[in-house]
């Protein structure tokens, strides 16, 4: 920046403080940033190079790719102080096993979704993805501007961990079957590879649900492991190679309707950091949220009239009295999920709260919109 451009730029900043208000500081009084702990001040010369697990197969298109570009986003913001190497599920440990390598300092940092750590943490499902829940935008808002964010470092510093949200898929399809599915007894003794709070459900419905690593859905699927199975939506779907061995493909993806994937530090390795390259990998893992979101968006689009143009896929709607059940079913599993954890009762409700509120306004707002642009 040239010294007189240097010198206006300066200049407006000194206006936005003349012209702060009540309204502004309320703003700026946002607190939804990882803690900069107890971490120096100071910017040093110091290099740090970093590990990060995943839950992807290796150069996984959109998930790892996404982690890849991060890496490489804070080695170019950072002036190469922190390099981070990205290691596919597997390369360094097990997919399922990022949150405990990451959480012990095996890496210092994963990539991943937060439901697969149900087991664990119950109440990190709700920073992933709930049934009937809100969808990316507003999943975006209560993260980022409605205390989930808050919460969501509460529950993870029990892990020494530190989370931030790292991708987001939007709203996702039903998934793949080999039959039709007229009514929930359709779902009787299927096996299902469904995670999450959406998994339970398909269990409470008859089913079994099976929670599986990425890599290994296609071979399960096609060896008769699963009878039917859920990944993301057209784009990845399709790269899988789901369409070649089933025969439908249903939507809506009521199970994830904007699924947050993550990233995670492990806390200790993050405090040690100087607060410049803290902030660099807050503001990467923002970019990293919108890369994927926009990746996902982008390509949907293109591979869903792919699969229509090619044919041999019959996509279907689930039945609306289906849809019904699964959203009777999604009440009581989280009803019965809550009632056992108290921080997940306290996430929910957060997040409830906010999905009820932000419902009234997608009313006025996004419904209304969709109505008359999609008539
Ligand atoms: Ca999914």
């Amino acid at each position: 920046m040239s010294g007189i451009k240097r010198r206006q730029f300066l200049g407006t900043l000194g206006k936005a403080v003349i012209w702060s208000s009540p309204l502004l500081a309320m703003g700026c009084a946002r607190q939804n940033e990882a803690p900069s702990g107890k971490a120096p001040a100071v910017i040093t010369n110091k290099t740090f190079e970093w590990k990060m697990v995943t839950t992807w197969p290796p150069h996984f298109p959109a998930l790892g790719e996404g982690a890849e570009h991060f890496a490489r986003w804070v080695e170019d913001m950072s002036a190469g102080r922190l390099k981070i190497k990205v290691y596919g599920g597997g390369e360094l440990v097990p997919p399922l096993q990022v949150f405990d390598a990451v959480s012990q300092g095996v890496a210092e940092m994963g990539h991943g979704a937060s439901y697969y750590w149900a087991g664990k943490a119950p109440a990190a499902q709700f920073f992933a993805a709930v049934p009937f829940g809100m969808n990316a935008q507003q999943m975006h808002a209560w993260i980022d501007a409605g205390g989930g964010m808050e919460l969501w470092r509460e529950l993870y510093a029990q892990f020494n961990l530190v989370p931030f949200p790292g991708g987001n898929t939007g709203v996702q399809m039903g998934g793949w079957f080999n039959k039709e599915i007229h009514s929930l007894e359709d779902l009787k003794g299927l096996k299902m590879r469904i995670p999450g709070l959406g998994g339970k459900v398909i269990a409470k419905a008859g089913g079994s649900a099976i929670l599986s690593a990425g890599g290994e859905i296609y071979t399960n699927l096609e060896r008769g492991v699963i009878d039917a199975t859920e990944w993301i939506g057209p784009y990845h779907d399709y790269l899988m190679g789901f369409h070649r061995i089933a025969k439908y493909y249903y939507y809506p993806g009521w199970h994830e309707p904007g699924t947050v994937t993550e990233l995670i530090c492990n806390k200790a390795a993050f405090e040690q950091l100087p607060t410049d390259l803290q902030h660099i990998i807050r503001v990467a893992a923002w970019r990293l949220n919108t890369w994927v979101l926009s990746e996902f968006e982008s390509k949907n689009t293109e591979y869903l009239q792919k699969i229509l143009a090619e044919g041999k896929v019959q996509i279907k709607k689930f039945p609306d009295d289906v849809l019904e059940k699964f959203r009777q079913l999604s009440q009581e599993v989280i009803q019965e999920v809550v009632e056992k954890d108290p921080f997940s009762k306290k996430v929910y409700q957060s997040f409830h709260q906010f999905q009820q509120r932000v419902g009234e306004w997608a009313t006025v707002s996004e419904k209304m919109y969709y109505n008359v642009l999609m008539r």
